[in-house]
């Protein structure tokens, strides 16, 4: 029973969930910037797209520091989903870090700390390390006595991935100066004698057993990645200034990554790693890799945070700023002023404005195809003109709801294609926020705290 329940809870970790925005896989692109009309999930808005194009390729470029960009559009007009292109089309190396305007003022932290965390997670440190190494992967680590048969369970078996550099190395290194010019292959096995460092090739296989149990159990055995031992002159880590933050913070730091329980970061800890960071820079050692910040809702942000964000922009280190909004003029958060976006004007001032549009008929229909695709719903020509004609009338977020819904409706009577009628079901069943205003005044009377009058 137990093991039942063991391998149930292992394959629902295996179901991939599917979020708003699963569908954008980048900015659909070409080589030279210039938009296609569908392509890597995204549909239309095209001179916002490539206006991204262009701050793209300058975070690509790396060299400028501090630029901000404000996406500012109506509801639903896709700029979370441009954001998200960004970061797609980011090399690995390159740190997107997003949060949500909302977060700042919920999390255990002042909100300068926790917008001061954010910016050091969009910037990236590569590390460049001259030491001996191997190419390729080291697979396998057995510590302690190896699996002799029956013994299988005892023994620890470790798979090392390639950010677990160190023992990668260490190990390496150690085989090849014991090694000399031999050479090494995938499925090799080797032993090394914790204590005196010594190593032996031990051949192919496994089945040598009786040459493991005679070295005792403080022995490690490596298995070989593919292809041969090679050396190697400089090794490169790329991590955060957040990062290194969090591990030097206190002991076993580390440990907190995995957590998200950073708590506050001391001043001191951060002006020492960032004087360690311009050494390793002036040594050549290290390169600051500046990377993205998103923040959506940044209306929600107050009057102390976009001070705090003007001074950090400053900073030669700073990422390239992205915010977004949908608010019109409205007021900045702890002030009695109102401004544009809710943005103080010395910030907006700051900031290279990509504005979004509404999408034409034609558009919603292509994103609603690619949202069908995305969660594996066939619908037919009928339902999906009904759908598009509803993402017109209602919202295109509205739209994207019903056709989870939809779908549920269709699976309930058995069909295997979402057709109109399930549309009308779902869009009887649930409100969009026209039909619920228009209720709303209708019934006003009968609800609570009702302040809209006649
Ligand atoms: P809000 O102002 O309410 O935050 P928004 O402008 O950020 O809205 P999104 O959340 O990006 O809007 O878009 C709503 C939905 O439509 C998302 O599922 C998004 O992925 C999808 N979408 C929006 N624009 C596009 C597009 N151009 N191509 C493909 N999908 C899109």
């Amino acid at each position: 029973m137990a093991e039942l329940k063991l391998s149930e809870s292992r394959d629902l970790t295996r179901i991939e969930r599917i979020g708003a925005h699963s569908h954008i896989r980048g900015l659909g692109l070409d080589s030279s910037l210039e938009p296609r009309s569908v392509s890597e999930g995204m549909v239309g808005q095209t001179t916002a797209r490539k206006a991204a194009g262009v701050i793209l390729h300058m975070i690509k470029d790396g060299k400028i520091a501090g630029r901000a960009v404000l996406i500012a559009g109506q509801p639903g007009t896709g700029k979370t989903a441009i954001a998200m292109g960004m970061a797609k089309s980011l090399g690995l190396e390159t740190p997107f870090a997003m949060l949500a305007g909302s977060e700042l003022f919920s999390l255990e932290m002042s909100k300068t700390e926790a917008l001061m965390q954010a910016f050091r997670k969009a910037i990236g440190v590569r590390i460049k390390e001259e030491t001996e190494v191997i190419e390729g992967e080291v697979v396998e680590v057995q510590i302690d006595r190896p699996a002799v048969a029956g013994a299988a369970s005892k023994t620890g078996k470790l798979t090392l991935k390639t950010t677990e550099m160190e023992t990668v190395y260490d190990l390496g290194a150690k085989m090849i100066e014991a090694l000399g010019k031999e050479k090494v292959h995938c499925g090799d096995v080797i032993a090394i004698d914790k204590a005196s460092g010594k190593i032996t090739k031990l051949g192919r296989s496994f089945a040598r057993s009786r040459d493991y149990d005679a070295m005792g159990p403080q022995v490690k055995f490596v298995q070989c990645p593919d292809g041969e031992l090679q050396k190697r002159k400089e090794v490169v880590h790329c991590v955060t200034l957040h990062e290194i933050d969090v591990i030097n913070s206190r002991t076993q730091g580390f440990l907190a990554l995995f957590t998200g329980d950073t708590g506050e970061i001391r001043a001191e800890v951060r002006e020492q790693i960032d004087t360690k960071v311009a050494e390793w820079r002036e040594e050549g050692k290290a390169e600051i890799v500046p990377g993205v910040l998103f923040i959506d809702e940044v209306h929600m942000l107050d009057i102390e945070c976009f001070s705090f964000l003007n001074r950090a922009l400053e900073n030669e280190m700073a990422p390239i700023l992205v915010v977004a909004t949908n608010r019109g003029i409205t007021t900045i958060r702890g002030t009695n002023y109102k401004s544009p976006h809710g943005i103080p004007i010395d910030f907006l001032d700051r900031l290279l404005i990509i504005s979004t549009q509404p999408y034409t008929a034609d558009e919603i229909r292509k994103i609603l195809d690619i949202r069908c695709q995305e969660e594996d719903i066939e619908m037919s020509e009928g339902a999906k003109l009904l759908l598009t004609k509803t993402g017109v009338e209602t919202s295109l977020r509205y739209a994207i709801h019903l056709i989870t819904a939809a779908a549920l409706a269709c699976q309930k009577r058995k069909g295997k294609v979402v057709e109109p009628d399930d549309i009308t079901r779902v869009y009887n069943l649930f409100l969009d926020v026209k039909r619920s205003t228009q209720y709303l005044m209708e019934y006003q009377h009968q609800f609570m705290f009702n302040e809209a009058g006649g």
